[in-house]
């Protein structure tokens, strides 16, 4: 590139998976971005291996889940492992909520390569690498960056919006002087990846074992990986010496001749930044929170971060909707993210006891759960995830209990059939953007009253879904069917209303198809909240 323009809508600093999956979301949006890496490629060292179903249904979002998806080892569980090596729990969910396995193993150097691939899909996205974000400054009309180019010479930059995606030593979280606070949870453990692994055991192993704690992850492509907490005392040249990691490898399978493609140690924490926005400067990803590897989380979470964060940037620049859209984004976000390092923490007390003793009560705390169905399907089902949801934030809320309201929840992705019988999963069918969505036998009598044109013009488009044993015929407007009946699954409590997407697909509203008229001033009273100040 000869140098960057001086203005664009959105900067984004650092090329991780979270500034890439938002630059190739902004692309989709056709929104103009700048996206700025210091690095002259993406990452090359093997780092996240583990990504769930949201994160997947997000890459789906990014347009490249069919580049993608060969390279991943989709729909594996974990095995906990006591000290004797006996399994006392498993956890291998079933669910396709949201359109695909929870649990799946991959490469991120792979997901960074494709996300890269995949901005060249877009002119108005340009990327600048080799560049650093030396600082920044930002008042009530834009924020300008002086960014240091490979000849060592600065330039400015201008944007409207900051997405500050630079990884957990976040300059741009540290030039807006925001803490990170959270538990003093500060864990150093030994990654070790191997390539052409003989180990065919195909889910996680779980190593409860209090004398030597460790997490053995099966990859793609014959990779493995091998994670060890260590102890306060160790030192980093004693657990990295050849010899030990020979013996570690011995002791945990038939892998001890294997490639060694890296091994290293990296200390963990579960902290997030204490606000994540500030003014026209938005944190995401490793630069917003911090958590320890148990849960698999830490990517995942940034790819949710992008997901919410994009399409809000990207609605307020076109002006669809206005600047206090972008409050929200720390409000929907910052709760679920703490949630999941809660969770991984709350793992990390099971898979690393700390003696015999807990050991021994933690397994027989499983052992007791075990006794009932519902406790167990709890355990292999992930229930204990927290769901993505949002209590507040850019919804009407429909006055049901948390556990029971629709609002606010992530809709289920099920596969659904169009009128020339192609099956697909329901955002591919729907398309960007907000939509309003229904169940219901017969699409026009379901939308028949509706001001369709008054929600074009809010850009909200509609889309019925049959049930399973009702075909759609041709024109009868946007329609497919339901082709497994989660879709009525999902339905179930809301099938008199009309739920009102939002192009994340989460559900903003419910809203009773019986009356068009308060429907549509629901939408307008939530769209124009965010024209006002400390909406
Ligand atoms: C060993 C290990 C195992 C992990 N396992 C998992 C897992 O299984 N699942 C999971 O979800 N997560 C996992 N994680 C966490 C995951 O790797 C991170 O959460 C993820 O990389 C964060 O992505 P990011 O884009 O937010 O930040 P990063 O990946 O850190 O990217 C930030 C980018 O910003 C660039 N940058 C920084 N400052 C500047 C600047 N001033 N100017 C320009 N560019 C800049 C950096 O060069 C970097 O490329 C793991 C992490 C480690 C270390």
């Amino acid at each position: 590139m000869t140098g960057p323009a001086a203005h664009y809508p959105v900067c984004i600093v650092g090329a991780g998976p979270t500034g890439l999956t938002t630059a190739n979301l902004l692309g989709q949006a056709g929104v103009r971005a700048l996206l700025i890496e210091r690095n002259p490629t993406t990452v090359q060292q093997p780092r996240a291996v583990s990504i769930d179903d949201e994160a997947l249904r997000t890459i789906q979002a990014a347009g490249l889940i069919d580049a993608f998806i060969p390279r991943v080892a989709l729909d594996y569980g974990s095995h906990y492992l006591s000290a004797s090596g006996r399994c006392f729990a498993r956890v291998e969910p079933t669910t396709r909520e949201f359109g695909y396995p929870r649990r799946n193993a991959f490469r991120q150097p792979e997901l960074e390569a494709t996300l890269r691939d995949g901005l060249s899909r877009f002119p108005h996205i340009e990327t600048a690498f080799e560049h650093t974000v030396e600082d920044f400054d930002q008042d009530d009309h834009g924020v300008r960056l002086r960014v240091r180019k490979p000849d060592g010479s600065i330039v400015e930059v201008a944007c409207d919006f900051l997405a500050g995606c630079d990884g957990g030593r976040s300059m741009v979280r540290q030039t807006l002087g925001i803490e990170m606070v959270g538990s003093s949870y500060n864990e150093r453990w030994l990654i070790i990846d191997l390539e052409g692994t003989r180990d065919t055991y195909r889910q996680t192993r779980v190593y409860c074992d209090p004398r030597q704690p460790g997490i053995n992850l099966p990859g793609p492509d014959r990779t493995r990986r091998f994670e060890f907490m260590l102890d306060p005392d160790e030192t980093e040249e004693a657990v990295l010496d050849p010899e030990n990691i020979r013996r570690l490898l011995e002791t945990h399978g038939p892998d001890a001749d294997a490639t060694i493609r890296r091994a290293q140690v990296y200390a963990f924490h579960a902290r997030t930044a204490e606000t994540w926005s500030r003014g026209r400067v938005h944190l995401l990803g490793d630069a917003a929170h911090l958590t320890p590897p148990f849960a698999g989380q830490g990517m995942n979470s940034g790819l949710r971060d992008a997901a919410n964060f994009a399409w809000k940037a990207a609605a307020v620049i076109k002006g669809d909707l206005g600047p206090a859209l972008l409050d929200s984004y720390q409000v929907e976000r910052r709760p679920h993210a703490w949630a999941l390092i809660e969770m991984a923490v709350m793992l990390g007390r099971v898979m690393m006891p700390r003696s015999p003793a807990r050991a021994w009560l933690t397994q027989l705390g499983f052992r007791v759960l075990g006794l009932s169905r519902r406790a167990q399907a709890y355990i292999a089902e992930m229930k204990y995830k927290p769901k993505p949801r949002f209590a507040e934030g850019f919804l009407v809320p429909d006055g049901r209990p948390a556990g029971r309201t629709l609002v606010g929840r992530l809709f289920p992705q099920p596969r659904v059939e169009t009128a020339d019988r192609r099956t697909m999963l329901l955002d591919d069918a729907l398309g960007g953007g907000f939509c309003l969505l229904a169940f219901a036998a017969d699409p026009e009598v379901a939308f028949a009253a509706l001001d369709r044109a008054a929600l074009a013009k809010m850009g909200i488009g509609t889309m019925c879904i049959t049930p399973r044993s009702r075909n759609v015929g041709g024109g009868e407007g946007a329609a497919v069917r339901d082709v497994d009946g989660d879709a009525a699954a999902a339905f179930a409590g809301y099938e008199d209303d009309l739920l009102l997407l939002r192009p994340d697909r989460y559900v903003a509203a419910a809203l009773p198809a019986g009356d068009p008229d308060a429907m549509l001033k629901t939408i307008e009273g939530l769209f124009a909240s965010t024209w006002r100040a400390g909406a």
